[in-house]
Formats: C-alpha cells, sequence, structure tokens
C-alpha cells in the first residue's frame, strides 16, 4: 500500500497573503509529491513495510534496511513533515490556543508570547533548510526546537504537533532571504484548533 500526497484542506490560493498560491502549488505539488514517490519507490522494495505507517518507519528508523534508511530519513520524513504543515495551517488562523493546550503552553514557556518568541527563534536561528517544532516529548512535556533538512521528531520518540518549513522552498517567492518576515506570517494562519487535536492525541 503506497502512501498517499494528501489533498490540500483548502485552496492554494487561500493562505494568501500571507504564503501565495504560487508556492502553495509547488510546494505541495512538486516538492510534497517528489518526498512521497520517492518514499513509495524506497518502501516497495522491501514488501513487509507496507503496512507500517509513517509514524512507525520513523520511530524505527534504526531498524530499517541499510540500503532505504536515509532515503526513509529524507524523503519519508518530508513525506510525514508536509503532511503535518497542511493540517496546522487554515485561512481562518491566527490567534491563540485555549483550553488544555494554551494551559500546557503557559506551563511549559511561562506563557503565549514567550512560546512564540521560542519558537520564532528556533525557526531563525535553523541555519540552512530545516524545520522549528512543538512537540510533545517522550516524557509528556512540550518542547520547542528546530530539526535539519527533513528530520522528523519522530525519529527521536517526539510526537510533533505543530511545524513550521523554513525550507527556501517555502518562502522564497514571496519573502526572498526574508525569513524573519515569513516566520512572522505564519503565526496569521496557524490553525490552533488542528494544534490542539494532535497534542490531545499525544
Ligand atoms: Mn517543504
Amino acid at each position: 500500500m503506497a502512501f498517499e500526497l494528501p489533498a490540500l484542506p483548502y485552496g492554494f490560493d487561500d493562505l494568501a497573503p500571507h504564503i501565495g498560491g504560487d508556492t502553495m502549488r509547488v510546494h505541495h505539488g512538486k516538492h510534497h509529491a517528489a518526498y512521497t514517490n520517492n518514499l513509495n519507490a524506497a518502501i516497495a522494495k522491501y514488501p513487509e513495510l507496507a503496512e507500517v505507517s509513517i509514524e512507525d518507519l520513523l520511530r524505527g528508523m534504526a531498524d530499517l534496511p541499510a540500503d532505504i534508511r536515509v532515503t526513509v530519513q529524507n524523503n519519508g520524513g518530508g513525506y510525514a513533515n508536509h503532511a503535518l504543515f497542511w493540517e496546522i495551517m487554515s485561512p481562518d488562523g491566527g490567534g491563540a490556543p485555549s483550553g488544555e493546550l494554551a494551559a500546557a503552553i503557559d506551563a511549559a514557556f511561562g506563557s503565549f508570547d514567550a512560546f512564540k518568541t521560542a519558537f520564532s527563534n528556533a525557526a531563525v536561528s535553523r541555519f540552512g533548510s530545516g524545520w522549528a517544532w512543538l512537540v510533545v516529548d517522550s516524557a509528556g512535556q512540550l518542547a520547542v526546537y528546530s530539526t535539519a533538512n527533513q528530520d522528523s521528531p519522530y525519529m527521536s520518540g517526539h510526537t510533533p504537533i505543530l511545524g513550521l518549513d523554513v525550507w527556501e522552498h517555502a518562502y522564497y517567492l514571496n519573502y526572498q532571504n526574508r525569513r524573519p518576515d515569513y516566520v512572522a506570517a505564519f503565526w496569521h494562519v496557524v490553525n490552533w484548533q488542528a494544534v490542539a487535536a494532535k497534542f490531545a492525541a499525544a
């Protein structure tokens, strides 16, 4: 059973002006599609992996056959990271979380503003390509950090609930070299209901 490129839960142009339609079309239809196809090509060599979820593939990467391990790291990570990224954005996003997620963020970071500062710093300071994350770690605590390339928090036994792609392909058409402006704009499209649902599931 091959992994499928998930459809966006909104239109390509719906996140504009924060993230433009031209960026979304290429990002979803070319970049995410390529990660999906490359992952499927690697997995196809090992029928015993056909029913394994993407999360379990990434959690168990050390046990994968050596000849596909790096491909799954890069393309399986890319597949999972982008699937989460589309889900945690919305044209109706922005604002602040509520309920248990808001309380957990306050407890972990001191305040929502302090959390936003920590997450934004992780996104801006990641050198080169990568992702900023809000995760539930293996002790059940919220944590913020960044990863390189397409490395996934699942590879560390953590569950990502919010992620921001800081590869240049994610923002260059709109923001060129101004990554901090892209990070600031991201807060206007965060779907906090989706993040809260992932927090509750974790
Ligand atoms: Mn990307």
